[in-house]
């Protein structure tokens, strides 16, 4: 949704309080969009004179339970999802959010068990099943996605997007139990056995080059990293650091087939991988809010060597930022793994770089902006609302930092320095 439309729900919200001064669910709508908005204060005083106002129908309870979610109150959220299914059905929505809010207390075993309700109920709904697939590879529960994908597909013949998912784990799948694994310090090597000797020793040589970089400017050395090479990883990227399990897959093919143009990509994406793992090293299996991912990712790109990558690829950022960067919903929007719109994700990824390099260049001497970014990270990642942890870190409003990274955006855009 464009910051326009935004503004236009919101407007159109209001009136409907105006119209209806006692109607909870417009009180809920308008609170729901200004929490995505990054307007806290404003949609948590909404959502407890919602509250007062007492919840009764089906609609009221369903929203005031995925904008308690939204704001990352996991204990409420699961309060509100009991009290939903103390007198409805435990339909397939209801239940994927409590699996998310299960997985993010990081009761792993116990989202899973939710995640196979989920399916159950869900089956005949082809967004929930991707996203619980999504969340079973994740998971490195390969077998499951699998085996839900498979039964989806007998219902959703014409899906292409499942029938692609099925794919892609379908051969990482039935090449698993196949695998061998290997130690060259700091890694521990998890490949399958059909990976050529060459392919294992050009993808350790260049995870070595990245970590010693990172190393040298992190001042860390992670004296573990487990990295797992699948010929086919499930995903549509070249790597993916899982932040629960600590672990970096690693698409073989991808590097196989890496030549010319995209060999810079492969190689910033494994670069980009394992800064994620130097950030959250031995933080790991701890889950975080999605509001940090712009933060998490904008930080990756930046230790990674920004976004210079892209000027490889076929891709026009000027005409994508044509109608004006993405609105914060938007931007979060659209870097999760589960929802996000392909054509908006690239944008989101150059924006957040974009928004990270700014307050990197905001904070004194290079070391002071690594602290200080990590501390933003750490804090966004704990629900502490933005607006409040950019004037904690920083001493700076969250309207100065909004108008700040909006001209660094546009002027790094337009070829400025
Ligand atoms: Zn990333």
């Amino acid at each position: 949704m464009a910051r326009g439309n935004f503004k236009a729900a919101q407007r159109d919200y209001e009136l409907a309080l105006k119209i209806d001064g006692r109607s909870a669910l417009a009180r809920l709508n308008l609170a729901a969009t200004m929490l995505q908005d990054q307007q806290v204060e404003k949609g948590k005083a909404l959502l407890s004179k919602a509250f007062e106002l007492g919840l009764s129908t089906r609609e009221e309870k369903i929203t005031a339970l995925l904008t308690r979610f939204l704001l990352g109150d996991v204990e409420g959220t699961e309060k509100a999802v009991a009290l939903y299914l103390e007198s409805n059905p435990p339909v397939a929505t209801i239940l994927f959010v409590r699996a998310m809010v299960t997985l993010r207390s990081g009761h792993i075993d116990q989202a899973v068990e939710l995640l196979r309700a989920v399916a159950d109920k869900g089956i005949q709904n082809a967004a929930i099943v991707f996203q619980v697939a999504n969340l079973y590879v994740a998971l490195n529960r390969v077998a499951d996605a699998h085996e839900l994908l498979g039964r989806a597909l007998k219902l959703h013949t014409r899906s292409t997007k499942l029938a692609d998912q099925l794919r892609m784990v379908a051969a990482r799948f039935l090449s698993a139990g196949q695998t061998k694994t290997l130690l060259r310090e700091p890694f521990e090597v998890t490949y399958e056995v059909s990976t050529s000797p060459d392919l294992l020793d050009r993808i350790l040589d260049q995870c070595k080059r990245h970590y010693e970089s990172l190393a040298n400017r992190m001042s860390i050395r992670p004296t573990r990293i487990v990295l797992k090479i699948f010929d086919s990883t499930g995903f549509t990227s070249p790597a993916y650091y899982n932040n629960l399990t600590g672990d970096i897959t690693i698409s073989g093919s991808f590097f196989r087939q890496a030549q010319g143009h995209i060999d810079g990509f492969v190689s910033h994406a494994f670069n980009h991988e394992l800064a994620h793992l130097f950030v959250w090293n031995a933080k790991n299996q701890t889950t975080r809010s999605v509001n940090c991912l712009w933060i998490d990712e904008g930080l990756a790109e930046f230790l990674s060597g920004g976004v210079d990558y892209l000027r490889d690829l076929p891709l026009d950022l000027a005409s994508s930022f044509a109608d004006g960067p993405l609105a914060m919903s938007d931007l979060i929007g659209n870097i999760n793994m589960l929802w996000h719109d392909k054509t908006k994700n690239v944008k989101a990824y150059v924006q957040s770089y974009y928004m990270v390099d700014y307050l990197m260049e905001k904070a004194a001497s290079g070391r002071t902006a690594l602290v200080k970014i990590q501390d933003l990270l750490d804090r966004v990642a704990r629900d502490v609302p933005l607006e409040q942890a950019i004037v904690a870190v920083y001493g700076m409003a969250y309207v100065d930092f909004e108008k700040g990274w909006r001209s660094h955006l546009s002027s790094r855009l337009s070829g400025g320095e």
